[in-house]
């Protein structure tokens, strides 16, 4: 295999009429990279080809090189397949699209802006308000486009002299900056008690927060897409407290450290994270913590990882800069309800859990949470699509017209698709509370009005009671449009494919917690062969009862009881389990047929002792891959049954496992086999199937060590391999996957899709 790769590459900002394409044109040809570049309505789209080390230099070079007057608002790359360029061009602007206005995602705090926020001298020293056209908030503020000041939230706030004639002036900075501010006529901040009393305002209010933060209290911040919940991060009874009332077990907590000098005392950081970490959407960045971070414990219990943001707006600068070290900062809600975005409600939600408020007089229009990013196998992969990446499309080719996708019901985002533009939404969470189903049916209202579209297709799932398949049959019915239903994993594997731009045939791996399949079984363990128009189910886990349904995510050990009982009937049972498990198993009540691998995980975790107590889904599976020993080379052996679909029997494992705890083989050595032997199934079956190109996806492949393991062992056997970059793997990605099926199922005059799955 060639080791020439093709990246496309995505800019927006003010990169159009400064030079930035022949820049452009002369770092890829001083790199030796094949190529073009080319102007579009959706921003400057570069394609380029080299090897991966080249492009990584590119990639970096493209910021720190750019031309003075260039400013890079938003930069998202994937990394494809090579095309076979020859040589490095500039193309011809394309005006594709109607032209419609792109509203950009909140941009952190630019470094002109920062300079002033720091300078005594200035007139904005110490403002947290601060921007310019080249920073600051713009999804979060935005009430409908255009996007002029009057459209945003701004629009209350009067420009003061000095403001207006920046505003006015095209030579300065801040020309025609909506959100420009400053001390004289912008937003102020205040310090509240939780019963709305004003206890300190402007930078009083920042000294306040910071020494109440200093005494290990907790603080709720107003920031740029909701309210955050801060305490310091080496203090841990402070800590301990805020997972307590929070209702916040285990569950790792997000910092925020001040420089990225501070984050390089808490974790390793290669070159390519530090570029994610200092990136202008500032997520939050998944970085293997050093052993000698000096962090309170219970920050992210037995986790080799940190979840690290750095400050994106002024607010979290000053902050930050004053409280000196790492602060936890994590969602301002309740469990895993949506975040609070104004200060009533966060007096009101989260009035039992902070101290004290910081809190602001700029309102919100909608939500957006920090956004979660991780680099795997030399990639960018998104974990969580918030702020800083929503609204920005993916595109995608497709025919049919406006297509709405609802998604799924874990980690819910919404899509909407306009021409080859989709728009994913943020964030919006598990659809389980009255307060995350208002925000979901807000947003969906929300993408409509905010480009001025309605829907005339919906994409929904195939589940019956998720309530975004309620909402999704009603609402086709209310407006007489057609709604097609996808099945889960499918549509995990289409999200995939549309965004690594691979077409049929391709065989997907899609493993994950739960998902309704064709069948009315639980799928989650599956290989699925992507077609033209639809797909074929080419091989699937053993089935075993999941005692409790749903119910069993947070009850790994029920779980393990539902996998002891397909392979021993009652013996499976000890006089401690509960009986009505027990009887849950006998008489096949509320216990679906489930194929899932996240599930088994869960069992296989327990069954080894390592998920005594779980108190979030995945925990289960991320302690077991944590545990495994990553020099152990051994599998277990497992079986294939012949058919259509092969049927991939885990049964031999399980005997392994217990046969290695007989043994007293370290749980360490189990763990590692236990994933080695998924990646030899996983090879096992694409040789089978015969299909070169694998795609890896599902809530499963953010498991590091199966994924790049998987991986490394798939190319070595000479396949092409496939994984998320830019969507999540997990449900976050979904809506995009429906979006797809939404779109052969149109291009099929409606009739296929069905059909094709019922078989
Ligand atoms: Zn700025
Ligand atoms: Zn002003
Ligand atoms: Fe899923």
């Amino acid at each position: 295999m060639s080791d020439r790769i093709r990246i496309r590459v995505i800019i927006r900002g003010a990169v159009q009429g400064v030079g930035f394409r022949p820049f452009v044109f002369r770092l890829a040809t001083r790199l030796g990279l094949t190529g073009y570049v080319v102007n579009s309505m959706e921003g400057v789209i570069i394609e380029a080809e080299g090897t991966k080390h080249r492009l990584d230099d590119f990639l970096i070079c493209i910021r720190t090189e750019r031309p003075p007057k260039a400013s890079i608002q938003s930069c998202e790359y994937s990394l494809l397949d090579p095309a076979g360029f020859s040589n490095f061009e500039i193309r011809e602007s394309v005006g594709r699209g109607k032209g419609r206005a792109l509203v950009l995602p909140d941009i952190a705090t630019c470094a002109d802006c920062l300079a002033e926020v720091f300078d005594p001298a200035n007139r904005r020293y110490l403002y947290p308000f601060t921007n310019c056209t080249n920073c600051g908030p713009r999804f979060t503020i935005i009430e409908r486009l255009p996007y002029d000041r009057a459209n945003t939230t701004m629009r209350v706030f009067t420009m003061c002299e000095d403001c207006r004639s920046e505003y006015d002036d095209p030579a300065d900075r801040r020309f025609h900056a909506q959100p420009n501010a400053c001390p004289q006529c912008g937003p102020h901040v205040e310090a509240w008690l939780a019963n709305g009393q004003t206890v300190a305002s402007g930078t009083e209010a920042i000294r306040f927060v910071t020494e109440t933060l200093k005494r290990g209290q907790i603080v709720a911040v107003k920031g740029i897409g909701g309210f955050q919940l801060m305490v310091d991060a080496m203090n841990e009874a402070a800590v301990l407290r805020l997972r307590r009332l929070k209702h916040r077990e285990q569950k790792p907590f997000a910092l925020m450290a001040p420089f990225v000098r501070v984050v390089q005392t808490l974790c390793l950081l290669d070159p390519l994270e530090e570029r994610v970490l200092t990136a202008t959407e500032a997520p939050i960045v998944l970085l293997t913590r050093r052993k000698d971070a000096a962090l309170a414990a219970s920050i992210a219990p037995s986790n080799p990882y940190l979840g690290v943001m750095l400050p994106y707006s002024p607010l979290h600068h000053i902050l930050l800069r004053e409280t000196g070290g790492p602060v936890v900062a994590t969602s301002g809600n309740q469990a895993d309800e949506p975040i609070a975005i104004d200060e009533q409600d966060a007096c009101r939600r989260l009035g039992a859990i902070a101290d004290v408020f910081l809190v602001h007089d700029r309102r919100i229009q909608r939500h957006a949470d920090d956004s979660i990013v991780r680099i795997i196998l030399g990639r960018e992969q998104v974990l969580r699509r918030a702020r800083g990446y929503a609204p920005l499309p993916v595109f995608v080719n497709r025919r049919a017209g406006v297509t709405l996708a609802v998604g799924g019901h874990l980690k819910n985002t919404v899509a909407l698709a306009m021409d080859s533009n989709v728009f994913i939404s943020q964030h919006i969470g598990d659809l389980e509370t009255h307060e995350a189903n208002t925000s979901f049916t807000r947003v969906i209202d929300d993408l409509q009005t905010l480009y001025g579209t309605v829907p005339e297709v919906i994409g929904c799932d195939m589940h019956p009671d998720y309530r975004s398949s309620i909402h999704a049959v009603s609402m086709a019915s209310r407006r007489a449009i057609p709604l097609f239903r996808a099945q889960h994993h499918w549509a995990h594997l289409l999200a995939c494919m549309a965004e690594n731009n691979i077409d049929a045939p391709a065989l997907g791996v899609v493993w994950d917690g739960t998902g309704f399949g064709v069948d009315g079984t639980v799928w989650g363990g599956e290989f699925l062969l992507a077609m033209d128009i639809g797909f074929r189910r080419a091989a699937h886990f053993r089935y075993f009862p999941l005692p409790g349904g749903d119910a069993a995510i947070k009850r790994p050990r029920q779980t393990m009881l539902g996998v002891l009982y397909e392979l021993l009937g009652s013996q499976a049972f000890t006089d401690e389990d509960p009986q009505l498990v027990r009887q849950m198993l006998d008489k096949r009540i509320r216990s679906p047929k489930t194929s899932s691998v996240g599930r088994l995980f869960d069992a296989v975790a327990c069954l080894v002792g390592l998920s005594n107590q779980v108190s979030f889904e995945g925990q289960a599976a991320m302690a077991l891959e944590f545990a495994a020993d990553r020099s152990v080379t051994e599998s277990y052996p497992y079986g294939i049954r012949p058919g259509m679909p092969l049927v991939v029997d885990w049964e031999p494992i399980i005997r392994g496992v217990m046969g290695d705890l007989g043994m007293r083989v370290p749980t360490e050595t189990i763990a590692a086999k236990f994933h080695n032997t998924l990646v030899e199934i996983i090879v096992a079956v694409a040789e089978r199937i015969g299909q070169r190109r694998i795609v890896l996806t599902g809530g499963c492949f953010q498991n590091r060590y199966l994924t790049e393991r998987a991986v490394q062992r798939l190319v070595q056997q000479g396949f092409a391999c496939y994984w998320n970059q830019r969507v999540p793997p997990n449900d976050g990605g979904i809506a995009l996957g429906q979006i797809i099926a939404a779109d052969l199922a149109f291009q099929q005059e409606h009739s296929c899709v069905l059909q094709f799955q019922a078989k």
